[in-house]
């Protein structure tokens, strides 16, 4: 490709609205634009890199079963009131209406149409397992889109979902899956963490997310070295206890003025944030309920979610407490509260003389005690696992960092073939539900958190498995009819060769070329300049590294083919 015939706009300065570095470097160098909120254009150096991930998780998806098809985006509402999901999905599904009236979804994920495809034509246990995955443009209509393409509500997804006639056939096929991403994320050039997660809408219990380290990722991992890791939606650690060697002492109401935090209500008292009961008034599904946490703890709502398998939850607002409790916002606690149900955080397990509000304007009381100033019969792990907690397998303190999440994988069991009834018969003819597993990676997101990780103060350093093009060979000056043969020799035998060759042939400054070409970060440069012309040489120089070769200009072909061939190798997985 010739850069003055090519189609590369990069800019300058950094877009104000860019908050991570490749959000900005995606802008700047060409690769994305943006339309609307959450919604880009791929730009052609954007969608080579894209369609490069695609194709190294078409390779590993074909390489372990897997049958490439292709769904549509729009799927009518009926396949998703079947599964439930038309409620329960939520504002994120985006909804359109024909010319008839009819509604349809525009596809965030696929397990209805899938489900109603293998339903029609798969009858026999002979025909599993299967695998079937496709490679297509999602939609989400995301609360907080952000981070360009890394939370878009318009994005390429591969997704694939398998076929089970038991759990035994599911986890092999999770088991390749795991591997399949694995490889998958190493080819592309990541760094990287499996994790155990939560299963959100999609449904199902056992699940992997896969996390690129990234700071300014959005997802928490807490990890030990024991090899636990959990993202922060779910992980559990045991949280470190006080146990106050105090005997129980009389309930006393004391006043507060205005105190409504923890913080406030605690150094007020003279006591620390742990002395404290926290009381959250929730509404899940429609009714009321209180949690109970200690001061320090977050109360973790995924968590709290699946205790009661609830869809809809939300905290209750200023009216409605005041109306359940009998005091404002900021002052409830349990005591008085036996109406309510009440579930406690396992953070509370052996508290003494907590402080807890009153329920009434501007009074908490002290040495509030379970057991006798109240109860609770529901003791939960509700509470947010933070750095510190230990781990519940080996008791080691766990480790949080920060992660971009690139793919999930899922065991769905029979959750949408039980609601969809789709089966398939057995050897001895019977009618049973298909076990199901899905499996997804964002290729835009894979894309941009490569280079979140790969990148310096001059702009985009792709790891070869991705990189848009292999070598940029840069003449600095096309004047010269020299360097400008040698450059086009070059580049020609190099394509000749099977390499991917971007040829700045702009008349521009070297200045601005070398500028551009740290920016848009091509793996290897070859520089064909006035005084190597002389000398009769050519520099090779790595991206990543700044290292440079000097090579006889009749070597350069050989040199320059025999070391990206030698990157390639090893970035591929045996
Ligand atoms: P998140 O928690 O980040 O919203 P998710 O759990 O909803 O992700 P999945 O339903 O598992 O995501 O989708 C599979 C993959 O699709 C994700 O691992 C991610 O790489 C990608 N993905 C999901 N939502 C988006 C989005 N809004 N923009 C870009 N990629 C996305
Ligand atoms: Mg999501």
């Amino acid at each position: 490709m010739r850069w003055s015939r090519y189609f590369l706009p990069t800019l300058k300065e950094d877009p104000a609205e860019a908050e991570t570095a490749s959000h900005r470097l995606m802008l700047r160098a060409g690769l994305i634009r943006k339309l609307s909120s959450g919604i880009y254009n791929l730009l052609p150096l954007g969608l080579r890199a894209s369609r490069k991930v695609e194709n190294i998780v078409r390779e590993e998806m074909n390489r372990i079963g897997g049958i490439e098809i292709l769904m549509p985006v729009l799927s009518p509402a009926e396949l998703w009131m079947e599964s439930g999901r038309w409620h329960v999905y939520g504002k994120e599904l985006m909804r359109v209406r024909d010319r008839h009236d009819r509604f349809f979804a525009l596809g965030p994920t696929h397990e209805e149409v899938v489900t109603d495809i293998v339903r029609k034509e798969v009858r026999s246990y002979r025909q599993l397992p299967l695998i079937l995955y496709q490679i297509q443009t999602k939609f989400r209509d995301e609360l907080r889109p952000r981070f360009g393409v890394v939370r878009a509500r318009e994005f390429i997804m591969k997704d694939a979902y398998s076929f089970h006639r038991d759990e035994k056939s599911l986890a092999e096929t999770y088991d390749k899956m795991y591997e399949a991403y694995t490889r998958i994320f190493t080819r592309c050039g990541l760094k990287f963490g499996p994790v155990e997660a939560d299963s959100g809408a999609i449904g199902g219990d056992v699940t992997h997310e896969f996390m690129v380290f990234a700071e300014t990722g959005e997802s928490q991992v807490l990890a030990c070295e024991c090899g636990y890791a959990a993202t922060s939606d779910t992980a559990e650690g045991k949280v470190p206890q006080y146990r106050p060697d105090e005997k129980q002492k009389p309930l006393e109401k004391v006043a507060t003025p205005g105190m409504k935090t923890v913080e406030e209500v605690t150094s007020y008292l003279g006591k620390q944030p742990w002395q404290l009961l926290k009381t959250i008034i929730y509404n899940a599904d429609g009714q009321f309920i209180g949690v109970l946490i200690r001061g320090d703890r977050q109360i973790n709502e995924i968590k709290l979610k699946r205790v009661l398998n609830a869809v809809e939850l939300r905290m209750a607002d200023a009216a409605e407490i005041e109306k359940i409790t009998g005091g404002p916002l900021g002052f409830s606690g349990p005591v008085g509260l036996e109406g309510l149900r009440l579930l406690a955080d396992r953070s509370l397990e052996g508290m003494v003389n907590m402080v807890t509000g009153a329920n009434e304007v501007d009074a908490h009381y002290v040495n509030v005690n379970l057991g006798r100033d109240f109860t609770v019969k529901e003791f939960y792990d509700l509470s947010i696992a933070s750095e510190g907690d230990l781990c519940t397998r080996c008791g080691r303190p766990l480790r949080v960092w920060r992660g971009i999440e690139v793919g999930q994988i899922f065991k769905l069991g029979t959750k949408y073939s039980q609601a969809m009834k789709a089966t398939f018969l057995d050897e001895d003819g019977k009618e049973n539900p298909f076990v199901m597993g899905c499996y997804g990676i964002g290729i835009t997101r894979t894309v941009a958190a490569a280079i979140e990780q790969n990148n310096d103060t001059d702009g985009i350093s792709w790891p070869i498995g991705i990189a848009p093009f292999e070598v940029l060979i840069l003449p600095t000056n096309v004047t010269n009819p020299e360097l400008s043969q040698t450059a086009e020799n070059i580049y020609s035998e190099l394509h000749a060769r099977g390499l991917e060759v971007l040829l700045d042939d702009r008349d521009e400054r070297p200045g601005n070329k070398f500028k551009d070409a740290d920016l848009i970060g091509i793996p290897f440069r070859v520089t064909v300049g006035e005084k190597g012309a002389r000398e009769g040489i050519v520099e090779l120089r790595r991206r990543k590294t700044g290292e440079i070769q000097r090579i006889p200009k009749q070597e350069a072909v050989e040199t320059v083919t025999a070391v990206v061939n030698k990157e390639k190798s090893e970035a591929t997985v045996s």
